[in-house]
């Protein structure tokens, strides 16, 4: 159900010009934040909240953590209007939304990331953390599906708070996280089975026994590629999640700027390929780069600066450009204390890493930078 909150720009935000943000996620609420007193602009994102998510994996073990990573859209973006709806169609002068308003713009900035079934409310949000934490508390043995950053992650957290539960973890490639260099994988994968997680590489789950059976409360068994049953209580899917294209290639006007994976073929502006006045920004662009958040962070900064540029008046020739992120520096948690961390010239695992990230993995500085005070909950 579409819902719209209203907040009244001021005048000089409604004389620069209109800017709608598709996707209210790590991009788009931070461009939306960061014009909301240059331009008058409308946030369109299906739920009423941003959630940092490298920190969900630690809410569905501590569900209280949720309170400070999934924020009310309404808590940053003071001077601004939110549209909770889907955007499912453009024209060069509006979006159109699921329930059908029409919401006019002068520039566009499309932020949809990925696209996953979430409820609506924050309130409904938390709720989903309990849920899942009551199924790993019932749960004897888990499946974790997919070895990179998120089941790696995920295993790390559930062992570190349940050692006593019997996790396994399944992951189609020869070796965990491939993101990141061989030796940080050898190191994690090392953790993971010190602390007793049973790795299983180069197999991947019959994800179509899965749906069948999930259903079902008690033991329930998987079949994997090499004709090995699995039999555990619960399952988490950790595979990678599709980009929220669909809708963009039924639009006339976008159709033709994706690229043959439906991401959008942006310029060093981080403008769409043939487009003066749409941005695009975050996972759903083609930039050729590793697709995390403070990579999204940094188009969302960039957009923001050509866009108040322009709105003022600026030169195109004054506009910032986007240099792809090439940083070596990548962390990922194994639970509360520790991590793994690949630097320039060195990979590291154990407690040191684990200061930097794995305590408040960023929430304070998430928070932080979309204007908020990093401990307290406004709403
Ligand atoms: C579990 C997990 C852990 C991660 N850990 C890390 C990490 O440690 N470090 C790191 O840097 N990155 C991490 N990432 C990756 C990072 O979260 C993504 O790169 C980042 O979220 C991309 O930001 P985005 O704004 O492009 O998209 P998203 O954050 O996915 O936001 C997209 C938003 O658009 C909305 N949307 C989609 N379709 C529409 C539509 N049609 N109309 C309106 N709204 C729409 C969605 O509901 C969502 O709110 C992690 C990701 C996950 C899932």
């Amino acid at each position: 159900m579409e819902s719209s909150s209203r907040q009244q720009p001021s005048e000089s935000s409604r004389r620069n010009g209109r800017v709608v943000v598709v996707g209210g996620g790590v991009a788009g609420s931070l461009v939306a934040k960061t014009l909301q007193f240059t331009a008058d602009v409308t946030l369109v994102d299906p739920k009423e909240y941003f959630e940092i998510p490298w920190a969900s994996l630690r809410s569905m073990v501590e569900p209280a953590f949720g309170e400070r990573s999934v924020i009310n859209h309404r808590d940053y973006l003071t001077n601004g209007r939110i549209v909770t709806s889907r955007a499912v169609d453009i024209t060069n002068t509006e979006v159109l939304t699921a329930e059908g308003r029409r919401i006019t713009y002068d520039y566009l900035v499309i932020a949809a990331g990925h696209d996953h079934p979430m409820p609506a409310t924050k309130a409904g949000k938390l709720r989903e953390y309990e849920a899942e934490l009551q199924r790993i508390e019932a749960a004897r043995s888990i499946l974790i599906i997919g070895g990179g950053p998120v089941g790696v992650e995920l295993a790390g957290e559930i062992v570190t708070d349940f050692p006593e539960k019997k996790i396994t973890l399944v992951h189609s490639g020869s070796r965990l996280l491939e993101f990141i260099g061989p030796k940080a994988s050898r190191k994690a994968l090392k953790w993971l089975r010190l602390k007793g997680v049973d790795v299983k590489l180069d197999q991947a789950v019959d994800l179509s026994s899965i749906s069948s059976s999930s259903a079902e409360a008690g033991p329930k068994t998987y079949n994997t590629s090499t004709q090995e049953s699995i039999e555990v209580d619960c399952h988490f899917l950790c595979t990678g999640k599709p980009v929220a294209s669909e809708w963009l290639k039924k639009t006339q006007l976008l159709k033709d700027s994706l690229d043959l994976d439906g991401r959008l073929i942006v310029d060093q502006f981080m403008r769409v390929k043939g487009q003066d006045n749409i941005y695009a920004i975050g996972d759903i662009t083609n930039v050729r780069e590793i697709k995390q958040g403070y990579v999204a962070q940094k188009h969302a900064e960039v957009a923001s600066k050509n866009l108040k540029l322009l709105m003022e008046g600026g030169r195109e020739s004054k506009m910032a450009i986007y240099v792809p992120q090439t940083k070596k520096k990548k962390i990922v948690s194994l639970g509360r204390r520790d991590a793994v961390a690949q630097f320039s010239h060195t990979t590291v695992i154990g407690l040191v890493p684990g200061l930097i990230k794995s305590k408040d993995l960023f929430v304070s500085k998430t928070r932080k930078l979309l204007g908020l005070r990093p401990d307290v909950v406004c709403s």
